[in-house]
């Protein structure tokens, strides 16, 4: 390949060399002390096939095409991070390349690579960079074909959605190749979300449905380059579902579970006289003559029973135990009076003393209620401002809510992955676990100072990216730091990074002050505006990627108890100065 492309470009030069000789002076540049005349078209590169201009003209040198860095750095998302007389480095997702002026070796995590071609300074100010290399070191395939450049993602294929169908309480996805998908569900109003990865689309719809709690189908290309479909379905009441791919995974199907036919019209509860007392929601008290109360009945095969409730305290926080096997539920929170309420949907009130009167520090009432037909609120009055959490146990849906004091700063501690996601794995260690023990000691380290520390996690359990932000955002939250552990397929890369988006004065003082307690390799702030936990904080907020999992070196530190704890002294160091500034 590199023979034949190699020939191929000889015999270009040779062309641009007759082809300037006879126009000579059309253009011209200068590189080494070198005035270099040329007359050849403009290059063009060709990005996953589209195409692009670039406004500080590519160039031919030595056969090569050069380009200039920031143009290819900006087209791929990657960022010039350095540069100096002797060299310049890039950081593209976490691997760092470095080039030397006329030097012939170029570092790709620290590991020399050989370059036939080097960086070139031209007209005295433009670094240019052989866009050969800069491609293959992003992982990218690059062919050069009449005055073109192409450069595309390797091993990637595009899929083309073929159908998007909704029938009868099913939503069927038809494509010409593998599909690979992420889901994920957004609240206010209840939404799934199914992202189609490497999917491309002809045109964007909305389907109007309007029956059986779900209220709009629609589907758009979410992203080019990477190509991502996006496909959301809005309930109108949540429903459960099932998805599922057929054996060659070209057809994604998601089945909805049929809701009964005389289920009460979304917004016009059943039993307007058994609905949470505290709702401002004027709209949903309106009487509906066309469902009258209908406690009495049976529950119906599909319905789970709350068979009771219970309250405890523990340490600061208060309980409400919920005893159903009911699994859909919906949480929020109101003002006017302060409280907590628990949707639980496809659920029947069982028969038991529904009210508590608790009457603490933290809960003044709690009441459980038939909402409509097939929804048990659960609403929980409280006496001081508080946060929540809901946890799913054997046979029972825990509503925590831990007070919080208005006077103190909040900080919400992001212990990244858990559960069923281990994170970067290497060395004998998970990423879960070990951001977990340095996240539970800037936690102790920040409560031990006053202030009010929320964790979004305390043990190795799962918590979805969105519910992250969401719990800050709830809070009202003064910072948010989501604590990582890096890895890359060459253990050679080593090193502390600081991500950022929203506030980068928070990541330069956090950079600052964890620098002064570990000694790991400086790999400086990265700016990521697509992180869910950076771009989704409405409080400055940063990801700290302690160090690399997958480096021995730094693996023994996040491994050691007193190494963690100088990550989190120099995190906490940052964020007081943060906050006192
Ligand atoms: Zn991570």
């Amino acid at each position: 390949m590199r023979n034949k492309l190699g020939h191929l470009f000889i015999l270009t030069v040779l062309f641009v060399l007759m082809y300037s000789t006879a126009y000579a002076g059309a253009k011209q540049y200068s590189v080494d002390g070198q005035l270099i005349s040329y007359n050849y078209p403009q290059i063009n590169i060709y990005i996953n096939g589209v195409k692009k201009t670039p406004t500080i003209e590519p160039l031919l040198l030595n056969s090569r095409v050069f380009v200039h860095i920031r143009y290819v750095a900006e087209q791929f998302g990657a960022k010039v991070t350095g540069y100096d007389k002797s060299k310049v480095s890039i950081n593209y997702n976490g691997k760092n390349i470095v080039l030397y002026y006329n030097k012939n070796t170029a570092y790709i995590d620290d590991k020399p690579v050989q370059l036939d071609a080097t960086v070139k300074l031209i007209n005295g100010g433009y670094t240019y960079v052989p866009i050969r290399f800069l491609a293959e070191a992003f992982d990218k395939n690059v062919r050069w074909d009449n005055w073109s450049v192409y450069i595309t993602d390797r091993e990637q294929q595009v899929v083309r959605v073929k159908d998007i169908r909704y029938n009868d309480g099913k939503l069927l996805v038809q494509t010409d190749g593998t599909i690979t998908f992420d889901k994920f569900n957004l609240p206010s109003p209840d939404r799934l979300v199914l992202d189609l990865e490497n999917a491309v689309l002809d045109s964007p719809n909305n389907i109007n449905i309007n029956s059986n709690g779900i209220k709009q189908i629609r589907y758009s290309q979410f992203s080019l380059n990477p190509n991502k479909v996006r496909v959301v379905v809005e309930f109108d009441k949540l429903v459960p579902y099932e998805i599922a791919t057929t054996d060659d995974k070209k057809v994604l199907s998601v089945v909805f579970n049929k809701l009964k036919e005389d289920n009460p019209p979304s917004g016009q509860p059943a039993n307007p006289s058994q609905q949470d007392p505290g709702s401002s929601d004027t709209s949903k008290q309106n009487p509906n003559p066309m469902n009258p109360p209908q406690q009495d009945q049976q529950p119906s095969s599909n319905q789970y029973l709350v068979n009771a409730l219970k309250y405890t305290v523990t340490g600061d926080t208060a309980n409400v135990a919920i005893a159903t096997n009911a699994s859909d539920y919906k949480v929020d929170k109101l003002d006017n009076p302060t409280r907590v309420y628990v949707d639980l949907y496809g659920a029947k009130l069982g028969n038991f003393a529904s009210t508590i009167d608790v009457k603490d520090d933290v809960v003044d009432t709690i009441k459980a209620s038939q909402y409509s037909q097939d929804t048990v609120r659960v609403v929980v009055y409280l006496n001081k401002n508080a946060s929540y959490q809901v946890l799913k146990q054997d046979g029972f849906i825990v509503l925590s809510l831990t007070p919080i004091d208005n006077s103190k700063k909040i900080i919400v501690i992001d212990a990244g992955h858990g559960g069923s996601d281990p994170g970067a794995t290497g060395n004998n260690l998970r990423e879960a676990d070990v951001v977990l023990q340095i996240a539970k000691k800037l936690q102790s380290l920040l409560a031990q100072a006053g202030y009010n520390v929320v964790m979004t996690r305390t043990d190795d359990s799962y918590v979805g990216l969105y519910d992250r932000p969401a719990l800050a955002n709830q809070l009202k939250a003064d910072v948010f730091v989501s604590i990582h552990a890096n890895s890359f397929s060459n253990p050679s890369a080593k090193g502390t990074e600081i991500l950022y988006f929203n506030n980068k004065k928070l990541a330069q003082v956090v950079h600052d002050e964890l620098m002064k307690q570990v000694d790991t390799v400086d790999r400086g702030l990265v700016e990521r505006p697509k992180l869910v936990v950076l771009n989704s904080t409405n409080m400055p907020s940063i990801l700290v990627e302690t160090a690399f999992i997958s480096n021995p070196d730094d693996a023994k530190k996040l491994a050691s108890d007193d190494y963690q704890l100088k990550f989190a002294q120099g995190i906490y160091n940052g964020i007081v100065k943060f906050l006192n500034q």
